[in-house]
């Protein structure tokens, strides 16, 4: 993808709605762009090429995590298995993972789960999600795959805050991380993009 399109919706349409908060609901979070979609999903095929064949599925949290999972699972042809959120009817199915999501934007922290039959010791799994800010959400889908005994091959993030620990944290763990856009800050309601080799 020219990864500067979606640098320019960033620039053109995201609002940035507190120091650490953008909006991007009009073309990913709320109303969604497939033209731009489709493109997110083949640049995370470019960039993860060598984990076309190898990767058996993919992970994401619901819910704005599914749309860009999905579109990335096109070009991997597996299925998207997403975390859901809330506390699963325990009396009906125990047979699940479970990890504790904190969310800052809501200030909520919210229990993900997935089913055992969908994760297990065989997958090799990429994670995907919108967002990388703290890392909260990624390292409980990690928690998830240790949990399963699945082995990880990499977080694919659109949008990465680098003025956020997230991204540093989980690359000091050897993670391989790649981020569609690097955002170095926002100050002053304007968008600053990074861009590393
Ligand atoms: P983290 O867990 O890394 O702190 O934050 C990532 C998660 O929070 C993502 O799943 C995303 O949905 C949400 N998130 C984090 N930062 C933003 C943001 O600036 N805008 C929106 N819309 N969501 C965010």
């Amino acid at each position: 993808m020219d990864l500067q399109l979606l640098e320019e919706r960033i620039q053109s349409e995201a609002m940035v709605v507190s120091p650490d908060v953008l909006r991007v609901d009009m073309f990913l979070n709320h109303q969604i762009d497939t033209t731009l979609l489709d493109a997110i999903g083949a640049e995370f095929a470019r960039l993860f090429a060598d984990e076309v064949g190898r990767v058996t599925k993919i992970l994401t949290v619901e819910a704005s995590g599914i749309a860009v999972a999905c579109a990335a699972a096109r070009y991997f042809s597996v299925p998207v298995v997403f975390a859901k959120k809330g506390s699963s009817n325990r009396t009906l199915d125990q047979q699940v993972y479970c990890a504790p999501i904190y969310s800052f934007t809501k200030e909520t922290t919210s229990t993900v789960s997935v089913a055992r039959r969908f994760l297990s010791a065989d997958d090799r799994v990429l994670v995907i999600d919108d967002f990388l800010a703290n890392g909260a959400a990624a390292r409980g889908m990690l928690s998830l795959l240790e949990q399963a005994d699945a082995t990880l091959a990499g977080i694919g993030i659109v949008i990465e805050k680098a003025f956020q620990p997230g991204g540093l944290a989980l690359r000091a763990q050897g993670l391989r991380i790649a981020s569609l856009a690097v955002i170095s800050s926002m100050e002053g309601g304007t968008v600053e993009f990074a861009h590393y080799d």
